[in-house]
C-alpha cells in the first residue's frame, strides 16, 4: 500500500475494485481541527481530504476527476501502546493488549497472531488441567512472549508514525534513505512488514 504522509498524519491509499480506491488515514485532533477550521463550512472528511491534497501532490493528481462513493466512515481515536495482556484469569489479545500505529498496517495480523500465541498455550494441555497455578503459568508465558514478538513492533510503528507526521524530519530523511535503502528494510523487519531472511 502506498504511504500517504502530510502535516499531522498519514495514510494510504489502494485500488479495490471496478475502478475504485479507497483511502485510509489518521490525522492527529489538532491538525484536524485546523483543517475544519481552514475549510469554513465543509464537513470534517472533506476538510481533512483538502488538507491532505493541499500537501500531498501524488494524492491531488491520483484523485482528479475521482467522485466520492458513499460517505466517509470514521473511527474514535486511536490508543497506540502497550496494555496488559492478561489480570485475574482474563486474558487480553489484539488492541486490547496492545495497539501499533497503523503505520505500518500490522494491527489484524497482530491481533490474529496474538490470539494463536495466546491459544497454543491454553489447548497445550487437556482443559481439565487448567489449574489456577498453570492459568499463572500461561499468563506469565504469554505475557513475556508477548513483549518479545510485539513490543518491537509497537515501538518501530510509533518511531514512523512520528516521523511521518512531521513534515520536515521527511524532508531531511529522504536523502539518506535514499542513500542507504537497507535502513527501510531494517525498519520492515522490526515493524514486522517482513520476516528475517
Ligand atoms: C485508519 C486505520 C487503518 C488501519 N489499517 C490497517 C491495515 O491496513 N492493516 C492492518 O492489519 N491493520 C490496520 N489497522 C489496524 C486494525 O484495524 C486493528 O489493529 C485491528 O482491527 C485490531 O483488531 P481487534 O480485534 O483487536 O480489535 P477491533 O477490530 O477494534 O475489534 C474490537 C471489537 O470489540 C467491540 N467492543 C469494544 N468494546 C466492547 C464491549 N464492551 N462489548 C462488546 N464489544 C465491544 C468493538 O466495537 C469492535 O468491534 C488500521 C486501523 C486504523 C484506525
Amino acid at each position: 500500500m502506498p504511504m500517504l504522509i502530510f502535516p499531522g498524519g498519514y495514510g494510504g491509499m489502494v485500488h479495490s475494485d471496478q475502478g475504485r480506491v479507497s483511502l485510509s488515514l489518521c490525522i492527529r485532533r489538532d491538525q484536524l481541527q485546523s483543517a475544519r477550521q481552514a475549510a469554513g463550512s465543509m464537513k470534517a472528511a472533506d476538510a481533512v481530504l483538502a488538507h491532505i491534497k493541499e500537501s500531498c501532490r501524488a494524492v491531488r493528481e491520483a484523485l482528479a476527476g475521482a467522485r466520492l462513493e458513499d460517505d466517509w466512515l470514521s473511527a474514535g481515536p486511536i490508543r497506540p501502546g502497550i496494555r496488559a495482556r492478561a489480570f485475574d484469569g482474563i486474558f487480553l489479545v489484539g488492541n486490547a493488549a496492545g495497539e501499533a500505529h497503523p503505520v505500518v498496517a500490522e494491527g489484524i495480523g497482530m491481533a490474529m497472531q496474538s490470539a494463536w500465541e495466546l491459544c497454543k498455550r491454553l489447548t497445550a494441555e487437556p482443559v481439565e488441567m487448567l489449574s489456577d497455578h498453570r492459568i499463572d503459568a500461561v499468563s506469565a508465558d504469554y505475557a513475556a512472549a508477548w513483549r518479545r514478538i510485539f513490543a518491537p513492533r509497537i515501538h518501530t510503528a510509533a518511531l514512523i508514525a512520528h516521523w511521518a507526521m512531521t513534515p520536515a524530519a521527511v524532508r531531511y530523511a529522504l536523502p539518506l534513505l535514499r542513500r542507504f535503502p537497507g535502513v527501510l528494510t531494517a525498519a520492515a523487519r522490526l515493524s514486522g512488514k517482513a520476516a528475517s531472511a
